[in-house]
């Protein structure tokens, strides 16, 4: 599970009981990932952990935020996204069958002997997860004038109004 020179790494030798708070600043190029960097995460990434360490567990509440270089769905225009993430992961010492209902979050086995906690897979998931489904330009005119001249253009209006248009005509036939 532990890779040598991880990139984003948490020393559990150093972490004390109850919350700590650790940051990270890194780059996309960094992961030697690809998908991310083609996704457009071309500033500074800062992941913040909120970690609460306790006898039986080591919980991870993971932060992402970035700003990442995006192109405009429609009109290909640039479009620049300030993205945040949150992941939470639980590192559990013992049986995961103790934890059997882990709402959304995510559970590990933690080897009592483990001296830390490899994230950097977990970080570039929740970069990745923080990528908007759908992106469109917010102050471009011509981009809106495309939008409202396509929605113009769906079949289910038409279709609205055609029927709508018949029930006035039938409104009409018994007055
Ligand atoms: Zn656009």
């Amino acid at each position: 599970m532990h890779k040598e020179n991880a990139l984003i790494e948490i020393r559990i030798a150093g972490l004390g009981e109850g919350k700590n708070e650790i940051d990270f600043i890194c780059k996309a190029t960094e992961f030697n990932d690809e998908q991310l960097t083609e996704a457009g995460f071309t500033g500074d990434i800062k992941a913040s952990f909120l970690v609460i360490k306790s006898e039986s567990e080591i919980a991870v509440t993971l932060k992402t935020a970035t700003t990442a270089e995006l192109t405009c769905d429609i009109c290909l225009a640039p479009v620049i996204r300030e993205l945040t993430g949150v992941y939470t992961i639980h590192y559990v010492y013992g049986a995961i069958e103790e934890y059997e209902d882990p709402d959304d979050a995510d559970y590990h086995v933690l080897d009592r002997n483990a001296i830390s906690l490899d994230l950097t897979e977990e970080v570039r998931e929740t970069l990745m997860l923080s990528l908007p489904m759908k992106v469109t330009c917010t102050d471009n005119p011509d981009c809106r004038l495309f939008i409202t001249e396509k929605e113009h253009e769906r079949l289910d209006d038409h279709e609205k109004s055609s029927w709508h248009e018949s029930l006035e005509k039938l409104k009409n036939k018994y007055r």
